[in-house]
């Protein structure tokens, strides 16, 4: 089984690109969308989140997003603490999620921090969706309703463009240009290689 990431950083259209490898038929597991899923619906998981963080970070049965949030912000240690109890559960879900698609020729796995949490590794092939800057800037801004100096500090959270594009096999620049061709030609390439084993 080829398994493929796709990743790009924020407002690169990474959601955008994926949409058109869904019309292709390829199954894509939405890591980030997952984890916040199982941060709600997976018992062993839910109880390890209050016993580290409190049982005021659930609400009426819901996740206070806000509440966690302000737990682990500028605080490396519980940031850490957070990411070990989801990472596996993530992991063990998406280990299930593959074994219900081993007819697809490849899988597609999005995440946001594809690289900077080393999930790459793990995976046979990467592609990198890619935009200028300023592109980013002005999309982010226009679809969550924020300051430039918000979105800017999200992008230097993450790893820089350049750092990503050396690790990618496959790139694919969501600048305007046209966007389906260049899906096409990689999922073409991935067709191939799977094929090939
Ligand atoms: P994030 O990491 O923040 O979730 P993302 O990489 O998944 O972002 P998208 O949500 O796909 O990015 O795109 C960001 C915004 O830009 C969306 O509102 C999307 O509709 C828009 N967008 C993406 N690609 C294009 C494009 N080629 N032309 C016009 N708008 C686009």
């Amino acid at each position: 089984m080829l398994l493929v990431g796709i990743t790009g950083g924020i407002g690169s259209g990474k959601t955008t690109v994926c949409k058109i490898f869904e019309v292709l038929g390829i199954p894509i597991y939405y890591a980030d969308d997952r984890a916040k899923l199982l941060m709600h619906d997976n018992i062993k998981l839910v109880a390890a989140l209050k016993e580290a963080f409190g049982e005021e970070i659930y609400q009426n049965g819901q996740l206070d997003r806000p509440v966690l949030a302000a737990k682990v912000f500028n605080d490396t240690a519980k940031l850490e603490k957070l990411n070990s109890l989801v990472h596996p559960a993530v992991a063990e879900d998406s280990v299930n999620w593959q074994m219900e698609h081993l007819d697809a020729p490849y899988t597609l796995r999005e995440a946001a921090l594809l690289f900077e949490v080393g999930t790459y590794k793990a995976l046979n092939k990467i592609v990198m969706v890619t935009a200028p800057l300023d592109v980013r800037l002005k999309r982010v801004m226009a679809r969550d309703k924020v300051t430039e100096e918000q979105v800017l500090a999200r992008i230097n959270s993450q790893w820089p463009e350049e750092k990503k594009i050396e690790l990618a096999d496959f790139i694919i620049t969501n600048d305007g240009q046209e966007l389906i061709p260049q899906v096409m030609a990689v999922h073409a390439e991935l067709m191939e290689l799977a094929v090939r084993g």
